[in-house]
């Protein structure tokens, strides 16, 4: 079977018939082709969401009526969750179950939570004691283009397509091309759903010069919303700036993970090898820098590294697997590059290293000096480093050396000490004794190289909308006597 586009409600192959081949991870086999687009079709989905979006009924709708569909299409992923989950392991390799216990309810509660902001959030007034009423309206901007990474790929796409639909948008979405299938199944459940022909439309293939690039220059697309590499959002922001188009860019991370003495120690554990290997350390959340109090360093160590070693590698279908393959041939070469003694700096490994296929074991580094690649660039694998501190000063000041700012963690049960180095840390996100729990009502972004602007809860719908102020004189009332 070829996963085709979906475009302005149909099914279609791309212009030229071009093709490529989705390969199973754990397999390294293809196991379906998928129609490549190139900017002919970017043009078409750009086309087909602008008509939609000026002459179509779903910007007009009531977001009750635009929220009914939605919650329709959110049973929908839910009655198909098998299938979504199945698709995502299939694509990047992540365990079955994690998908369909994660990834999928994760996916329809973005349309449930969206819809139902859309419908309930309230519009500043700004009463006066002139003769003026002023007040704020949210317009849907317009065409939305929506391009997403592979590592949950339905996951950040609905967090993208949902609050832009509840809005009022049409969108064109494009799903990396390691992972197309979740996407083409979100496409035609949005239909089944009773979104309008070309509300949602999805174009499968790659990035540069191709039909992605082609999305992000296109004069008639009023919002860019990209998750992916730190490199490749300046790639989209330079495009977006000939058009000046708006831009929301969720980007790479490097997360500080601060272990203080005085931490619940089971509890730092557990989280902390959560933060390190879940999805394969295929996170931009991911606490790749494990920094520990002196006083428990040798104490974590032992524990980390037998938590870490007690991790079930295996086939991504087996209910006992908990970390699978990485996504593809070229992210595993990838990501065992950095395990290189040239670029640990001669680190000593405590644990992990390769595994077999596309396989990497989870990976503890120590004695990393802080010039070595590893430990200053983002690895998107099961690579954790693991450096010891003596203060809290010095644990802020190692946290922050670096040029992502997406995510960090402290485990203690100080109290003061928790707030107080949350406030000092420059991430967009600071998870305390925990992590990746999320409100979709708080922002979620990054600093630096790690991001652009904020999405979630009213970020979303200040990005997604064109404020309107409307400032009205009132009339000179009539004395009455
Ligand atoms: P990537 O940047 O290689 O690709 C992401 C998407 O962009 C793909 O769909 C790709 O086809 C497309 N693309 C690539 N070049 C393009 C271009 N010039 N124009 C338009 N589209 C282009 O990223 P990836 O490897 O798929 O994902 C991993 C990265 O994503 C990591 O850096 C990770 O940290 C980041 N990420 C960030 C967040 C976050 O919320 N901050 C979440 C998940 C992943």
């Amino acid at each position: 079977m070829t996963i085709p586009h979906i475009i302005g409600g149909v099914e279609t192959e791309s212009a030229d018939g071009a093709t490529f081949d989705d390969v199973d991870p754990y397999t390294r086999s293809p196991y379906a082709s998928v129609a490549s687009g190139s900017a002919v079709d970017a043009d078409r989905a750009v086309s087909a969401a602008r008509s939609a979006f000026d002459n179509g009924p779903w910007p007009r709708m009531s977001s009750v009526e635009r929220g009914r569909i939605l919650h329709r299409l959110a049973d929908l992923v839910e009655q198909h969750a098998d299938e979504l989950a199945l698709a995502e392991s299939r694509d990047m390799g992540k365990p079955v179950h994690v998908a369909r216990t994660h990834d999928v309810p994760r996916s329809a509660q973005n349309f449930r939570f969206f819809a139902d902001h859309a419908r309930l959030a309230t519009s500043d007034a700004l009463p006066s004691n002139e003769d003026l009423h002023t007040y704020v309206q949210y317009a849907a901007a317009g065409v939305v283009t929506a391009i997403a990474p592979w590592n949950f790929p339905l996951m950040l796409e609905t967090w993208k397509v949902a609050p832009a639909l509840a809005w009022g948008n049409t969108v064109v979405l494009k799903p990396a091309e390691d992972t197309p299938h979740s996407g083409y199944h979100l496409g035609r459940l949005a239909l089944e759903a009773g979104l309008p022909d070309g509300v949602l439309n999805v174009v499968q293939g790659f990035g540069p010069e191709s039909v992605g690039e082609a999305l992000t220059r296109d004069p008639r697309v009023d919002r860019i919303t990209f998750t992916g590499e730190s490199g490749t959002g300046r790639a989209i922001a330079a495009a977006a700036a000939r058009n000046l188009t708006p831009i929301s860019l969720e980007l790479g991370g490097k997360g500080a993970n601060i272990v203080f003495d005085d931490a619940e120690l089971d509890s730092a554990v557990d989280w902390s090898i959560r933060a390190a290997f879940g999805n394969a350390g295929q996170v931009c959340l991911a606490g790749s820098r494990l920094y520990v109090q002196r006083g428990i360093y040798e104490q974590f160590i032992d524990r980390f590294v037998s938590a870490a070693q007690a991790l079930v590698l295996g086939a991504p279908t087996d209910a006992a697997t908990e970390v699978g393959p990485l996504a593809s041939e070229t992210h595993h070469a990838k990501v065992v590059g950095y395990l290189d003694p040239s670029r640990t700096g001669g680190a000593s490994t405590l644990t992990g290293g390769p595994g077999e296929g596309w396989f990497v074991r989870p990976t503890v580094l120590a004695d990393v000096p802080p010039t070595a690649d590893v430990y200053r660039e983002e690895v998107f694998g099961p690579v954790v480093t693991i450096t010891p501190f003596d203060h809290d000063d010095e644990a802020i000041s190692l946290a922050n050396a670096t040029r992502f700012g997406l995510s960090a963690m402290i485990f203690t049960q100080h109290l003061g000490r928790a707030h107080g180095v949350a406030s000092r840390l420059r991430s967009g996100n600071v998870w305390v004794n925990c992590f990746f729990v999320r409100d979709l009502r708080a922002p979620f972004g990054g600093i630096g190289d790690s991001g652009v602007g904020r999405e979630g809860g009213v970020f979303s719908r200040d990005f997604f909308t064109e404020p309107r102020t409307v400032c009205m004189k009132l009339p000179d009332l009539p004395v009455v006597a």
